[in-house]
């Protein structure tokens, strides 16, 4: 048994409950038995001291002294159970003691006085014990004092027996009941050893153990699903996680082995000025690549450990929407794309971050622009529609193909790496722009149809509540 094991404390409060009750409910019986039996035994007292009552007046007027205690004589000799009388005339000095009552030898009555209540008490002569009823009696002018007791050793035996029963018997009935308590709550548990059985043997290498589930519906099997169901997370996240790492160090070990390549090229003979230019130009692209993907990695990282460190505050999302088209509209050019925006003249307020949210539209744009072959048409249009700023980014160019488009929001995701990554994408534009969204309540929606284009439509609320703000 454990020192602080559940199942020790639980046997040694079910023994303890148990001992307490037992031991109240003994003495409990204990008291009321012996009342009850000096109850009996006080009534049968107060009725034989009616009955000499009675005696004393039907035979005091007529008799002297010596008839009246062969009277008294005949009188108990009659009545079996009954000869433990003694009476007393103070007045006179007369007495009777009966046989019985001398064989006792009781203390004469002399502690009622005259005129006094009626007394009750136990004796306990030779070994004997008695129940007695000393009182005063008076018939005409004459008084006299009675005593009157019964035996109650046998009663008083019967309830010393049943004492020692209880004595002797607590402790066999408490062990047993604490052995019985033990083995229930062994049994009741044994389900929470096999979960820290299972518990301890999962680690990072086995995360996909789970715990096993009990049939019986009880707070144990709701415990073991909930420990299951966030293992499951767990293992969601850690797996999300690694495959990020990987993917990141993928990403990167690219543009570094480019550089590498081009300045180990660079130096291997004496190269002109130009060439030396060539190269550097090419370096510095990639390190701008480079230093783009870094931060867009950074701004995963902060999202997936909660901080946000977004400022939203009341600002006007026609002038940031017309900011981000002003770009995309040189991009559009560069690649001799049609570019339009319909965005409200006046201005368009809500609550949000003016720089992630340029991001998010310049992110649409940039990849409307990317997918879009020359001579195609990417449009940009704000609007209000049931409380929500709508933005939507619609593009001519090459669609998602319909199997694609649940994983173009996961990190690193690209349709064609190939062909993405040669326009600078790393597959993290979409996953970005999403958590912007997320982060101000709103999100993201997209249709596509291969060769057709794609329409990605971005839902703000005008008033995010308390959707985020810097933390
Ligand atoms: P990338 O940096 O590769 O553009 P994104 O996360 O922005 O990464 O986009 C993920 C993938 O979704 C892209 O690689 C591309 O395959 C697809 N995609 C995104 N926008 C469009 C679009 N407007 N038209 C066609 N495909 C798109």
């Amino acid at each position: 048994m454990k020192a602080r094991s559940i199942r020790f404390r639980l046997t040694a409060w079910y023994f303890s409950v148990l001992a307490v009750s037992l031991c109240l409910f003994g003495a409990a019986m204990l008291v009321a038995m012996r009342q009850s039996i000096l109850h009996a035994a006080d009534e049968e007292l107060e009725a034989r001291l009616g009955a000499v009552h009675r005696f004393l007046e039907r035979k005091v007027p007529r008799l002297d002294e010596e008839d009246l205690e062969d009277e008294f004589r005949e009188h108990s000799g009659l009545e079996p159970g009954r000869d433990l009388l003694e009476v007393r005339e103070p007045a006179t000095g007369w007495s009777y003691h009966s046989r019985g009552m001398e064989r006792y030898n009781l203390a004469p009555p002399a502690k009622v006085a005259l005129g006094g209540e009626p007394r009750f008490y136990t004796a306990q002569p030779k070994g004997s014990r008695l129940r007695v009823l000393e009182a005063s009696v008076t018939v005409g002018e004459r008084e006299f004092l009675v005593q009157i007791a019964t035996p109650v050793e046998e009663a008083f035996h019967a309830l010393e027996t049943f004492a020692w029963l209880l004595v002797g018997f607590l402790p066999v009935v408490l062990a047993a009941a604490s052995l019985g308590g033990y083995w229930m709550s062994r049994r009741a548990l044994a389900p929470v050893d096999a979960i820290t059985r299972t518990a301890r043997r999962i680690s990072a290498e086995n995360l996909s153990l789970r715990l096993e589930v009990p049939e019986t519906g009880d707070e144990l099997a709701r415990l073991s699903e909930t420990l299951n169901d966030m293992m499951r997370r767990i293992e969601a996240a850690f797996r999300r996680m690694t495959r990020f790492t990987a993917d990141a160090s993928h990403e990167l070990r690219t543009p570094v082995s480019i550089m590498r390549t081009t300045a180990e090229l660079a130096l291997r003979r004496d190269r002109s000025p130009e060439e030396y230019r060539e190269a550097l130009e090419q370096i510095l692209s990639e390190l701008e690549r480079t230093s783009r993907l870094i931060e867009d990695l950074l701004t995963l990282a902060r999202a997936d450990s909660g901080i946000v460190d977004l400022d939203l505050q009341a600002m006007d999302l026609a002038g940031t929407v017309r900011d981000a088209c002003s770009q995309g509209e040189k991009l559009a050019k560069g690649k001799g794309v049609e570019f339009q925006a319909v965005v409200p003249k006046g201005r368009f307020p809500i609550r949000g971050d003016p720089t992630a949210l340029r991001r998010l539209f310049l992110i649409l744009i940039d990849n409307a622009v990317k997918y879009t072959p020359r001579a195609g048409r990417v449009e940009v249009r704000l609007e209000s529609r049931d409380g929500y700023a709508v933005g939507e980014v619609r593009d001519t160019g090459i669609g998602i193909a319909p199997e694609d488009l649940p994983h173009i929001f996961e990190r690193f995701w690209r349709a064609d790496k190939v062909r993405s990554r040669e326009m600078g994408g790393a597959g993290l534009g979409l996953s970005i722009a999403r958590w912007i969204a997320e982060v101000h309540r709103g999100s993201i929606e997209v249709e596509s149809e291969p060769g057709k284009g794609s329409a990605f439509r971005v839902r703000l609320p005008r008033e995010p509540g308390d959707g985020g703000g810097r933390a």
